[in-house]
């Protein structure tokens, strides 16, 4: 089925361009953090998982689509083999203005000058808490000192813009989000708190009693910083403010306390080939399946993925007071 006469972009039923694409390229990690992953994860077999070859073709197609943006996450995107040549690759495509990743920091500190000159422009490091205890709580398997070891070789290699990631559960790490912002500042560097989603089934806390909204964690910030509100977006759901005399911005995502589907300019693209068409459904495109199906068929390709645009649901349907309803993990989604 066509719903459009040319293949130069992607809009759906909303009138939403889809500009952005997110790929997890691998479901694996050296971390096992509490939110994310069960303890005793077990990963997709390989022959379930795109190969390099497959995922840069997937990239290329989108990026004909008119996709701007890609951003390579995980799992641990820098733990799969060969991950420094498909940057490379993805890097080349010449239409793409951006390519950027998301990552947990332990493998920066060597990589993060070749992830430069691959082409990566910005780096998103996630880091909850500065305590080195509680980061092995919360990780189950990280070392504090290697992530910040990675985070200072990020700066040192020059990367415009690095963003640190943190989520925030309550009694867990809510009393280090000033800490938090303190680390950005010194560093000069931003930072995002990111309210939990309810994705796979965790053990080891209730999402509903951990909720620590964006609005709880402003209103400890405001007491001992002064957050100037910015227009700015940077094609994600998050709301930035400055921080008055830094450099660092502050920005906010919440999925439970603010809708954010009406600007929604992404899909993700699962290790798996599944194309996701938003984080909290589950509506989705076996693109592996067409990809395998129709070798070196580019045209094939993109009309699915063109079509895919017709199912992408008008917003996400978070609730963590219910089981969730989304039952893979977020290293299999790509947060
Ligand atoms: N391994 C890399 C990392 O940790 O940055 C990339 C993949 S990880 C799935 C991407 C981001 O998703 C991280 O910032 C992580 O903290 C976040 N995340 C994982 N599970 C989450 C959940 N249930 N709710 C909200 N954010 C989550
Ligand atoms: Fe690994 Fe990132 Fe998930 Fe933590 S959040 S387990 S680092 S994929």
């Amino acid at each position: 089925m066509t719903h459009q006469s040319s293949l130069t972009s992607l809009v759906d039923r909303f009138g939403r361009t889809v500009d952005y694409l997110r790929i997890s390229i691998t479901d694996r990690c050296d971390f096992r953090c509490l939110y994310c992953m069960a303890e005793d994860m077990v990963f997709l077999p390989r022959a379930q998982v795109l190969t390099l070859e497959e995922i840069y073709t997937l990239a290329k197609a989108f990026a004909e689509l008119g996709v701007k943006k890609i951003r390579v996450t995980g799992g641990e995107p820098l733990v799969r083999k060969g991950a420094l040549e498909l940057l490379q690759n993805i890097g080349s495509i010449e239409s793409l203005n951006e390519l950027v990743i998301t990552t947990n920091g332990s493998q920066l500190e060597t990589m993060a000058a070749s992830l430069k000159e691959a082409g990566v422009k910005r780096i998103n490091i996630s880091l909850d808490t500065l305590d080195a205890d509680k980061f092995k709580a919360i990780t189950r398997t990280g070392d504090l000192q290697q992530v910040l070891r990675g985070i200072q070789a990020a700066k040192t290699a020059g990367f415009e813009r690095i963003k640190i990631n943190a989520v925030i559960l309550k009694d867990r790490n809510h009393w280090e989000v000033n800490d938090l912002v303190r680390f950005a500042v010194d560093y000069g560097i931003d930072i995002s708190f990111i309210e939990e989603m309810p994705l796979g089934i965790v053990s080891q806390h209730s999402r509903a009693d951990a909720y620590y909204s964006s609005d709880l964690i402003k209103a400890d910030l405001v007491r001992n910083f002064t957050l100037i509100a910015t227009a700015e977006k940077t094609g994600g759901p998050s709301n930035y403010f400055n921080v008055a005399g830094s450099q660092t911005r502050v920005g906010f995502i919440s999925p439970h306390s603010e809708n954010f589907c009406g600007t929604c300019n992404r899909v993700r693209l699962t290790v798996e080939g599944r194309l996701l068409l938003c984080l909290g459904n589950e509506h989705s495109v076996d693109l592996k399946q067409v990809i395998r199906a129709n070798p070196g068929n580019m045209a094939v390709l993109k009309q699915a993925i063109v079509d895919a645009m017709l199912i992408k649901p008008e917003k996400h349907e978070f609730n963590i007071n219910e089981q969730p309803i989304i039952l893979r993990y977020m290293n299999m989604t790509g947060g």
